[in-house]
């Protein structure tokens, strides 16, 4: 059976970090679930690779469609969320879903898929940290940055309902971290 692996965190924890590395590892036959998101795309951020960047319009549309296995306004008015589509092509590849998502969307998926998902929680090893990861990426506006930071305390109290959670101070650690636990959740249980 396909397996989802589903990591959340707050912004700026190392979630995107640490899932492009796990997805270095051929033998999980990991493929990224792409969302649909509202913003506008980041300078190094692909149309169709890293999100299907979306209208409010056309989100909202796709709402009513009954498109989203599961959607949230992350920030206000910046809509994200998992396409019953998408699911349905990686799927039909026969392999198994990463996604990155908000803490809420990925308790979500976990409650809709509880067979076969993880859910993992990305912590950074404080709000300090935090700070300065942001500021260092340096994509966000003076706004956004404290929009971010206030969602990212509220997020830390959901990580006990996550199944797993990585600490991603030592990022070397972390990943070989993340590595294990995924590796155990895919490759044991197909033996
Ligand atoms: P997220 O996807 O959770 O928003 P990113 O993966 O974009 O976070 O990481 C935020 C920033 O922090 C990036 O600039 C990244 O290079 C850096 N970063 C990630 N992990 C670590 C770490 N363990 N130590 C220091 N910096 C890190
Ligand atoms: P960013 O703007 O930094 O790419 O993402 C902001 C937040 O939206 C992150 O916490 C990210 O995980 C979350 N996110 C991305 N895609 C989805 C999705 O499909 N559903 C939900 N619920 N959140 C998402």
């Amino acid at each position: 059976m396909n397996k989802l692996i589903i990591v959340s965190a707050p912004s700026g924890a190392g979630k995107t970090t640490l899932v492009k590395e796990l997805m270095q590892e051929e033998e999980l036959k990991l493929m990224f679930s792409i969302s649909a998101a509202s913003r506008k795309p980041r300078e190094n951020e692909i149309n169709g690779k890293d999100y299907h960047f979306l209208s409010v319009d056309n989100f909202k549309e796709k709402i009513k469609n009954d498109e989203f296995i599961e959607w949230e306004e992350v920030y206000n008015n910046q809509f994200y969320g998992t396409l019953k589509s998408e699911v349905k092509r990686v799927w039909n590849l026969n392999k198994n879903l990463i996604f990155d998502v908000d803490v809420k969307g990925g308790l979500n998926i976990k409650k809709t898929f509880p067979e076969n998902s993880i859910s993992i929680f990305i912590k950074p090893p404080s709000i300090e940290e935090l700070k300065k990861r942001l500021q260092k990426r340096g994509t966000e506006t003076e706004e956004s940055f404290k929009k971010r930071i206030e969602k990212a305390k509220f997020e830390m109290t959901f990580a006990n309902e996550f199944d797993v959670t990585i600490t991603n101070d030592n990022l070397k650690k972390a990943i070989d971290e993340i590595k294990k636990v995924v590796g155990n959740f895919i490759l044991k249980q197909e033996l």
